[in-house]
């Protein structure tokens, strides 16, 4: 093989190889998704969050630009007009959004992209990502996931019955994921989570060889 052939061989190798993964995460409210994704970023330098934009108000410390885009409803349907959004799903009562550039953006460049949204929203980027790895996180019960989200102490009485009635209907769906890990132990959880994830990176090294 001339020299030429070698360099396009190398360089063909490496664009496969910097192309990153999506990661999508979903979990009934309280399940501790935002502290699992925590966990992930500050293991896995290469992977970045996508933050959301929705148009329910900041919970407790939330920044904006940090755990969400806090925009009108206005600007929401704006964005559904211009297909700002590569998937966007109404929870809880307000509108959630992901932002098509963003994770384009970042696969390109070679960053795995994690995504932490609703199980409307896995089953339409599974549509345009069907590559996508998902991972649902499962509480140990209801009643620890009640307590969870009572002790975050972020949330009133009524919206803590809303999350939890999502809870059932959202559990009844979690077989649309390729892997369920119980976040009981947090400990455990993350070690589940790091080993799934390197998982996938032996593969995509093995594969590019
Ligand atoms: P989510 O993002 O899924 O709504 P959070 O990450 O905010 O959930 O977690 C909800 C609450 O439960 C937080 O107070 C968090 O500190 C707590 N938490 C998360 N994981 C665990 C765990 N494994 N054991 C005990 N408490 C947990
Ligand atoms: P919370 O209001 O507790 O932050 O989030 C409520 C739900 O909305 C969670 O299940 C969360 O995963 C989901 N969510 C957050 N961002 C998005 C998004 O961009 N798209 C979709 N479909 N769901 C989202």
């Amino acid at each position: 093989m001339d020299e030429q052939k070698i360099k396009n061989k190398k360089l063909i190798k490496k664009r496969f190889c910097s192309k990153g993964h999506l990661f999508i995460i979903s979990a009934p409210s309280g399940a501790g998704k935002t502290t699992l994704c925590k966990a992930l970023l500050d293991r896995f330098k290469n992977m970045v969050y996508s933050v959301s934009h929705t148009t329910r108000k900041p919970r407790g410390r939330e920044q904006n630009g940090v755990d969400y885009y806090f925009i009108s409803q206005e600007d929401f349907e704006k964005g559904i007009r211009s297909c700002k959004w590569a998937e966007w799903a109404e929870v809880h009562g307000n509108f959630y959004g992901t932002s098509a550039k963003f994770i384009n953006n970042c696969l390109t460049c070679g960053n795995d992209v994690l995504l932490d949204i609703d199980v409307q929203g896995t089953i339409r980027i599974l549509k345009q990502y069907p590559d996508s790895i998902t991972v649902f996180i499962m509480p140990p019960s209801l009643d620890t996931l009640r307590a969870r989200l009572k002790s975050r102490g972020t949330d009133n009485r009524d919206v803590i019955a809303k999350r939890l009635a999502n809870a059932r209907k959202e559990i009844a769906k979690k077989d649309i994921y390729r892997h369920v890990v119980v976040n009981d132990r947090l400990s455990e959880a993350i070690t589940e989570l790091v080993s799934i994830i390197e998982k996938y990176h032996k593969n995509a090294h093995l594969q590019h060889l």
